[in-house]
């Protein structure tokens, strides 16, 4: 067969809807609702063709200066990613040995599910032990939103044998992040990353980066496209990273309207989880279906994830928008309650 026994019983990952349409309040990939930096539209506006012309820089090496400096280590612990999905593709290919197996969290991002597959090896949930080479911890998690605490990430990496990827692609959001663990001189196997999708409004732009010890950055710069990371995404994301207090200024709105909604919510009689993301995952009050609820909001052009499966399809998972955004999403779960 021309097709890879492998692929041919692959489901595949489904992204988030993008609708075509601008109107649409759409609360259903996490994207931030504000404006990456001005100084981004600085480097577009004046950006050199000639820079197209030629090949971008293999090492994004100012990229990872600057990003080395933001989080106190040195750029050969850094490796940049065409987004952070990337990454942990590279990492599946890097970290795994045919016969062994990638972890993580259950339930949580459902990519981890199809990087095996896609691998062909075995995933399992919430276990370190066994064949698991490749644990990939999404904290705070998605699409829960919880935080688990640095120590016990800590611990838990100590005792694991593989390579622990604490996925921090909503760090940002949070009170606390792992990103001590992964510049420890003594580090061995913690590997943090983050993206700049969402708390620095540039998922269009598909970068992501992690830091690790350097064997393990090493490796996966062994097992990467040469020029994985397009010239414009370079020196865009540079621009982000030396105006991170725009970034942080629009963390503070993201945040300060997360309190508001979960609260509101609670008061509609909602269940919502105690959220340290740029999202909140709720169960609605009894009686009200959380298909029904993504389906209804759907109709009025308010676009919310759910998943018709186990664990979590009691559940929505709302993107934390703007306070108008957030208004007409509370108005429409108002409406669907008095019906
Ligand atoms: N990790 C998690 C937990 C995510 O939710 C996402 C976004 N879907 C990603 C990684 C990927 O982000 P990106 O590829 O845009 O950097």
């Amino acid at each position: 067969m021309m097709i890879a026994k492998s692929v041919r019983k692959l489901e595949g990952y489904v992204p988030g809807e993008q609708p075509k349409n601008r109107n649409v309040i759409k609360l259903n990939t996490n994207e931030n609702p504000y404006p990456p930096s001005p100084k981004c539209a600085e480097v577009l506006k004046n950006f050199d063709l000639d820079d197209l012309r030629r090949y971008p820089d293999p090492d994004c090496t100012e990229l990872k200066a600057a990003l080395a400096k933001l989080n106190g280590t040195t750029p050969d612990r850094i490796f940049v990613g065409n987004g952070s999905d990337e990454i942990l593709a590279l990492a599946a290919r890097a970290f795994v040995e045919n016969d062994e197996a990638i972890g993580s969290l259950d339930p949580s991002y459902s990519l981890y599910k199809t990087l095996a597959a896609i691998r062909d090896v075995k995933w399992v949930g919430n276990r370190t032990d066994g064949k698991v080479a490749l644990f990939l911890w999404t904290n705070p998690n998605a699409p829960t939103g919880t935080l688990a605490a640095r120590d016990f990430v800590a611990k838990t990496a100590k005792s694991f044998k593989g390579v622990m990827l604490v996925d921090e692609a909503y760090a940002d959001f949070s009170r606390d992040n792992c990103m001590a663990l992964a510049t420890a001189p003594g580090n061995r196997n913690v590997i943090v990353m983050r993206t700049f999708s969402k708390s620095f409004s540039l998922a269009g732009l598909r970068v992501g980066y992690c830091v690790g010890p350097k064997p393990l950055i090493e490796a996966l710069v062994k097992v990467k496209d040469s020029y994985n990371v397009d010239a414009i995404a370079q020196k865009v994301a540079l621009a982000a990273v030396k105006d991170v207090k725009w970034m942080r200024a629009n963390v503070k709105k993201v945040v300060a309207t997360r309190t508001k909604v979960a609260e509101a919510m609670r008061l509609r009689g909602w269940t919502v989880n105690e959220s340290e993301s740029n999202f909140l995952f709720a169960r609605p009050p009894a009686g009200i279906e959380a298909e029904s609820v993504f389906r209804e909001l759907r109709r009025r052009n308010i676009f919310v994830r759910w998943w018709g499966i186990k664990n979590v399809r009691d559940f929505i998972r709302v993107t934390i928008g703007t306070d108008g955004q957030m208004q007409a999403f509370l108005r429409e779960l108002e409406r669907i309650r008095r019906r």
